[in-house]
């Protein structure tokens, strides 16, 4: 292998038509990285929302661009993310119009019977449908220098990947984030998943502990649920999406609890235990050790940026725990780099990624620009998802209207007290 060839293509499980699809777009396992001639105009670090259209915008206006991903173009956003999310939010919603269709009027022969194979299958085929637009051919057609390989700083000025040095006038960090983990005994013994591991599941798990209340914890919980897992939340949260406003979070607590979703919220995670009768999380309340039983853990309690192990201190860029420092312009302490995205943004979603990437796409012009100031949000739960700012009266209003008219609920399958927590 010459220093040009980039290593290891992953493997997407599982390993089907539609995730070979997927990896041949996003990380083509032939692909032979380019030789860079000269300084590029921009070194885009990370081809996740936020790098893709950094490349494409600086491309289109004339610039030399390199483009550095070390493993799936598209991010989370394509790969581990939104589009797998929500394809699959959208079969839990007509599994749960179909289960409520007699409160409207609608005869239905018994409850829906879920094939969840076939809905992961689906979602497989519209994440590889949607990858030819986050492909590495794409861009090459743009004109950026695909590379595929960990970039790492290795000056103010430099980044190299696989051996090869890309030297730049600007450079634009746009690394994203991953799913926090917690120091929690057993939990690492016992096995979880995450965000990057969840959709490649073919087989509906009986019994589902979320850890975490956040948008991601609520909506797969959500999802699972009516698709006819048991679903457990643990949270040290005392409410669902504690960022949110309250009115809407107790209108989803209501929602949870009548699609039996058991909440335990307030919790401390003491450890985890795993045995023939699956995991147990044991947890506090303030009232003595209790414990929620399943066989599969799915850990959302946050995302941490990617910040570390490539070389930022080499290019003199300063970070803190929440991401990197940037000025109103998304400049870092490096004035030749700046970021865009979850490294740098309190708001880690997909359209904040792409307006402050947007913001930045002049890299050699040095057009003023600044992070985004209000910022909209999306959750998906229902029924109080929300497209909009923070405590807006569109929000709550569709909320409430949503849960007063919603009819009743009918699980799929009997709530077991296996699943819930229960005290010793
Ligand atoms: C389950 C889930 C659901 C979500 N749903 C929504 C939603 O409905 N709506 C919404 O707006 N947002 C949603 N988001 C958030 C959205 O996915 C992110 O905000 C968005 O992907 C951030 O884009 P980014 O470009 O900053 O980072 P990322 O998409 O994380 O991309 C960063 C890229 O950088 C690469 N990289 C990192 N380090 C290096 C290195 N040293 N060298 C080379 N490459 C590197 C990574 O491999 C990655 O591909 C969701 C997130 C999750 C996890």
């Amino acid at each position: 292998m010459t220093a040009s060839e980039p290593k290891g293509a992953p493997t997407v499980l599982p390993d089907d038509s539609y995730n070979r699809a997927l990896v041949e777009n996003v990380r083509p396992p032939t692909w032979t990285n380019p030789t860079p001639a000269g300084r590029y105009n921009l070194v885009v670090v990370g081809a996740g929302t936020a790098g893709l259209v950094a490349a494409a915008g600086a491309a289109g206006l004339g610039a030399r661009v390199a483009l550095v991903e070390r493993r799936l173009m598209g991010g989370d956003c394509l790969n581990f993310g939104c589009v797998p999310s929500k394809a699959i939010l959208r079969v839990a919603h007509v599994a749960a119009l179909v289960r409520e269709a007699p409160g409207y009027g609608v005869a239905v022969d018994g409850p829906p019977r879920v094939d969840f194979g076939a809905v992961m299958a689906r979602m497989r085929r519209l994440r590889a449908a949607l990858s030819p637009t986050d492909s590495a051919s794409r861009f090459r057609s743009l004109g950026v220098d695909v590379y595929f390989g960990d970039a790492r700083f290795v000056g103010p000025d430099t980044v190299d990947v696989g051996g090869q040095q890309l030297r730049f006038s600007r450079a634009v960090v746009a690394t994203g984030s991953r799913a926090a983990t917690l120091p929690v005994a057993g939990l690492a013994e016992a096995g979880f998943l995450t965000n990057e591991t969840i959709f490649s599941l073919t087989d509906l798990p009986r019994r589902l502990l979320v850890v975490g209340a956040g948008p991601i914890g609520c909506e797969l919980a959500q999802a699972f649920r009516r698709l006819g897992s048991e679903v457990a939340i643990v949270s040290l949260d005392p409410r669902l999406l504690p960022r949110e406003d309250p009115d809407a979070a107790a209108i989803l607590t209501a929602r949870f609890e009548r699609e039996q979703i058991a909440l335990n919220l307030g919790a401390r995670l003491v450890r985890v235990e795993a045995g023939p009768e699956g995991k147990v999380i044991v947890f506090d309340r303030g009232r003595g050790e209790e414990r929620a039983g399943g066989d599969v853990i799915l850990l959302a309690v946050g995302r941490v940026p990617d910040v570390e192990g490539f070389g930022l201190e080499a290019a003199g860029v300063r970070h803190e725990r929440t991401g990197l420092v940037v000025d109103d312009r998304l400049r870092t302490t490096n004035p030749r780099i700046y970021a865009a995205g979850d490294v740098c943004s309190g708001y880690k979603f997909t359209h904040a990624a792409d307006a402050m990437a947007r913001r930045r796409r002049r890299p050699a012009s040095g057009a003023t620009t600044s992070p985004p100031s209000r910022c909209p949000s999306r959750r998906s739960t229902a029924p109080c998802s929300r497209v909009g700012r923070r405590g807006s009266r569109a929000s709550i209003s569709s909320a409430a209207a949503d849960a007063s008219l919603a009819p009743r609920w009918s699980p799929a399958t009997p709530a077991r007290r296996s699943a819930r927590s229960s005290s010793p």
